[in-house]
């Protein structure tokens, strides 16, 4: 058990940061790592992490979708250091986190009235709107573009550091770039202890995958990335709404394609060759299983991402299930961690069943053909 959280008291104001920092959390290769109640964060905790953002630090905290790097969006050099600690290539740029609506027209600038009724819809949540930026934001945020890509997050760790901070927090999934994004603080210490100064755990994520990106400066609006917001209840909404052809990610698009800079970037991998097998139920088993023995012959050890309505068909190494095909939601939380386990298993292939595209299931579709390599099989 942890020993329960200690609050500030006048007397810890005048101790050294250093040794405030110390009763707080521990350090991993230098990383100031501090678990956070999710429900009830603690304002000692949550003020340490402010700090370090207000100083021009990176900080990774929980959001509903993944854990995010965080820093100052308005500081160019703060910015800077979250590129390098992702190793994130330099034409891809940063999504803006925001404590509240009104930051939008200091970041944005001629925002539609479509967006604002989103927003007043879906905020806080899992939903990224790409504006017009404004004069305020540093070109390196958002890469030079005219455009900036904002959401107001629900979780009550991220709106407690960002009220906190008082300063929008620009904070890109809180992995080495082109890894499965961290679902967990263990996730984020794996690829990030040492390149960045704080991590708040908070437990596991709420959704498991990303947000939904759409672009809100064209007519009608276009959805760059599906994300924890569905296509469904955007369509409901909106009416009319383009779904740009990498959402699907049924393969590879040429560059000029590539609307969002994100796009043209190896995501999600695992270390291991991943293979996903999409078709009816039946046939997906049977496919699966007969590629599972076929690598298997050569010697390689092969992890099956399979569903709870398929397992027991499986014989292979390491066989794991999403969840329910019933259930997208689950299958969504669950996906990144089983990436990362079988790396952990030292798997040599990942061979993943495909699933329905309702709901979340297009999100985890565009996470697993992404991850895959677009090494897609149609049965
Ligand atoms: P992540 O690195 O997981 O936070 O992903 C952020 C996503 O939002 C990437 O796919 C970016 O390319 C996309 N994005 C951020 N800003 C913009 C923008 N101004 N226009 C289009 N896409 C953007
Ligand atoms: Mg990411």
């Amino acid at each position: 058990m942890e020993k329960p959280v200690e609050q500030v008291t006048r007397s810890d104001s005048e101790l050294s940061k250093e040794t405030c920092e110390a009763k707080l959390g521990k350090r991993v290769k230098g990383t100031l790592v501090l678990r956070v109640d999710a429900t009830i964060p603690e304002i000692a905790k949550i003020q340490v992490a402010a700090s370090v953002i207000q100083e021009g630090g990176t900080v990774a905290f929980p959001t509903e979708t993944v854990y995010g790097l965080g820093a100052d969006a308005l500081n160019a050099k703060a910015v800077k250091k979250l590129f390098e600690a992702k190793r994130r290539p330099a034409d891809n740029p940063i999504i803006v986190h925001v404590a509240g609506k009104e930051y939008v027209y200091q970041l944005a600038r001629d925002v539609p009235k479509v967006a604002e009724r989103l927003i007043a819809l879906f905020w806080p949540g899992p939903l990224t709107l790409v504006l017009k930026r404004s004069k305020q934001v540093p070109d390196i945020t958002v890469v030079g573009l005219d455009t900036i890509a904002i959401r107001m997050p629900r979780n009550k760790v991220a709106l407690a550091l960002l009220n906190k901070s008082g300063t929008p927090i620009a904070a890109p999934s809180a992995n080495l770039a082109g890894k499965p994004s961290p679902t967990t603080a263990q996730h984020v210490i794996e690829d990030l202890a040492g390149r960045i100064d704080v991590v708040l755990d908070a437990g596991p994520t709420e959704i498991g995958v990303e947000s939904t990106v759409i672009n809100m400066t064209s007519d009608p609006p276009e959805i760059l990335r599906p994300g924890g917001t569905s296509c469904e209840k955007l369509m409901e909404v909106l009416g009319r709404v383009k779904v740009h052809p990498l959402v699907r990610a049924e393969k590879r698009i040429s560059l000029a394609q590539a609307v969002s800079p994100g796009m043209k970037h190896k995501h999600y991998a695992p270390e291991a060759e991943m293979i996903v097998v999409e078709g009816t139920l039946d046939k997906v088993i049977k496919k699966v299983q007969q590629l599972a023995e076929t690598h298997a012959t050569e010697g390689k050890k092969i992890g099956i991402l399979a569903t709870d309505e398929s397992i027991f068909n499986y014989q292979a190494d390491v066989v794991r299930s999403l969840g329910s095909r019933q259930n997208s939601s689950m299958l969504a939380k669950n996906l990144f961690e089983l990436l990362r386990q079988f790396d952990k298993e030292k798997v040599d292939v990942i061979i993943a069943e495909g699933i329905s595209l309702v709901g979340l299931g297009l999100a985890v579709m565009n996470r697993l053909r992404k991850a895959s390599g677009f090494n897609i099989i149609r049965v």
